[in-house]
């Protein structure tokens, strides 16, 4: 009789596009809009890599929206109002590398591949925040919610429309929603400045910092549905719910889903008003 309790085996597995469209269907969303945030790594091997996710979502959701922020338009100016969380002077290096925001830059990195290859679909529209772009798929009203003074506007209007935050292989870290709620909650938003066509822009209402988010977990299980695809956990997070449990945290403990890193500028810029 086999008694070992130290013997695992390794499934080897390819996502397919029929394995995308399954599990995505399998989440009931029917036509509710959506933002998807994702990691294409987080599958582990995609046959036909991120446009084969990329054809999955615009296939299972009608009306879906993508970030693609573009940071290296950032600019760090030598004076400017206080507390903001930002070091005058000290970007000299970065803004001599700072590249002039155009409608096709290419998404930052950090947003990994995905939304990237979204934005090169024909069909795609992108809003020309010169950092806070989002690209979406029959989302026009979503992305005219966007001004310089409401750079997240197409998420609070997505709520508004009973949207859906889509988590692919990714964590509320990178859930660009929460950031909506914070700001509704009433908690401080940042200037930061942009590099365009036009000169240097200021851009008011940029957000906190977001690597505290994922202590909202616990409180949202309840109205979260998850399944797997391949290597991802795959996660869909009702926007209104998500609001409310961000804006009653808030409310009840003024720095709630900050983060821990002791040298975190906005995390700080923050503790420092409520202290
Ligand atoms: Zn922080």
């Amino acid at each position: 009789m086999w008694s070992g309790t130290s013997w695992s085996y390794v499934v080897e597995m390819t996502v397919r596009l029929r394995d995308l469209l399954l599990g995505l269907r399998e989440l009931h969303l029917g036509d509710t809009p959506v933002i998807v945030h994702s990691s294409l790594k987080s599958f582990g091997q995609v046959e036909g890599g991120p446009q084969t996710v990329v054809s999955a979502l615009t296939s299972v959701f009608p009306t879906a929206l993508v970030p693609t922020f573009t940071y290296k338009t950032m600019i760090t100016p030598r004076i400017g109002p206080g507390n903001n969380a930002i070091t005058y002077g000290s970007g000299e290096d970065q803004n001599r590398m700072a590249e002039f925001f155009t409608p096709r830059m290419r998404a930052d990195a950090l947003m990994g591949i995905i939304p990237e290859t979204f934005r090169k679909l024909p069909r795609a529209q992108r809003s020309n925040h010169p950092i806070q772009s989002f690209a979406g798929m029959n989302a026009g009203k979503f992305l005219e919610a966007q001004n310089f003074n409401n750079p997240l506007g197409p998420l609070g209007l997505l709520e508004n429309q009973g949207g859906w935050a889509v988590l692919l292989g990714v964590d509320h870290t990178v859930n660009t929603s929460i950031h909506y709620a914070e700001k509704l909650a009433g908690r401080r938003q940042f200037v930061r400045w942009a590099l365009t066509p036009k000169g240097v822009v200021e851009c008011p209402g940029f957000p906190g910092c977001s690597a505290g988010f994922q202590t909202i977990a616990p409180e949202m299980e309840k109205f979260t549905r998850k399944l797997q695809i391949g290597g991802a956990q795959v996660q869909a997070v009702p926007l209104s719910m998500l609001f409310k449990v961000v804006i009653a945290r808030i409310k009840k403990d003024p720095l709630a889903l900050l983060c821990q890193q002791v040298d975190c500028e906005r995390c700080n810029a923050i503790r420092s008003l409520v202290s």
